[in-house]
């Protein structure tokens, strides 16, 4: 069974991007087929991947106003192992082009349909807006995972993003739910980090992963290389965190299926 992750949080700078592209690299060092979808006109996912913007032909903006097949758009990411639907700049502008289009919050998922059983996951870099875009990850997604820093206002945006995915459950999509939610850009030293993972781990339990990912500079430097952190870094802090994020997921997936076939 395919597993269709969105990362999305509203809020930009909180990992989102990181996590989209070392988690889809790390299901494929665990032998998972991946594929990584960039949502943001802003392309940082795909050039985190290592893809040229100034290469690509085709991208997610002609998938989505349907100029495009699937087959045409994706690239494979030699430094991640995993197939690629990149973005550019222009992906700004079908929030516009979309807006009397019919269905144009399923565009992406009835887009992905012909392949999206091909992967074990795909996994969706969300814009920083609680727009169209972002709109059309979740209507495509299974699950959400939800990248926070924990800073003084982390929780505030989370309830916007949970309304939401309240009204897209009742219309659009009824079976999406919360995967989890990712501490990112942990420094222990900081008590107020401290602090707000304790409210965290108080108010979310069994939503919350185990693994955190530390503040760590070599995350922050791989994607000038286009390259996932374990192409860059293997022995890194950061590329361990995002490691074990994938086993644990794949641990939770895992019980999961199983409770569904008992
Ligand atoms: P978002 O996609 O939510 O806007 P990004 O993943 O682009 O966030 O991260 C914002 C910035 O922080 C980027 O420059 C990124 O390289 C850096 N960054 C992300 N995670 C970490 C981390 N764990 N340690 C250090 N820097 C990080
Ligand atoms: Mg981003």
């Amino acid at each position: 069974m395919t597993r269709v992750l969105a990362i999305a949080n509203q809020k930009g700078g909180v990992g989102k991007t990181t996590t989209a592209v070392n988690l889809a690299a790390s299901l494929v060092h665990l032998g998972k087929r991946v594929m990584l979808i960039d949502l943001d006109p802003q392309a940082n996912a795909t050039m985190g991947a290592g893809i040229d913007k100034s290469k690509v032909k085709a991208t997610v903006y002609s998938l989505l106003i349907g100029e495009s097949s699937v087959h045409e758009v994706m690239v494979a990411s030699e430094t991640g192992g995993f197939d690629l639907l990149p973005a550019t700049r222009d992906l700004a502008g079908a929030e516009v082009e979309l807006v009397e289009a019919q269905a144009r919050e399923s565009r992406l998922k009835q887009a992905l349909a012909p392949v999206v059983s091909n992967y074990d996951f795909v996994i969706i870099d969300c814009p920083p807006a609680l727009n169209l875009l972002t709109l059309n990850g979740l209507v495509a997604a299974d699950a959400v995972l939800i990248p926070m820093q924990c800073e003084y206002y982390a929780l505030e945006g989370l309830s916007d993003l949970v309304s939401t995915l309240r009204r897209i459950r009742q219309s659009l999509n009824r079976r999406i739910e919360i995967e989890g939610l990712l501490r990112t850009m942990f420094d222990p030293r900081s008590t107020l980090a401290q602090q707000v993972s304790d409210q965290l781990v108080k108010h979310f339990t069994s939503k919350l992963y185990h693994t955190v990912i530390p503040r760590n500079v070599r995350l922050a430097e791989a994607p000038s290389y286009g390259r996932p952190i374990l192409a860059y870094d293997k022995t890194s802090k950061g590329a361990q965190a995002y490691l074990q994020l994938a086993e644990e997921l794949l641990a939770r997936h895992n019980t999961h299926e199983v409770a569904h076939t008992v």
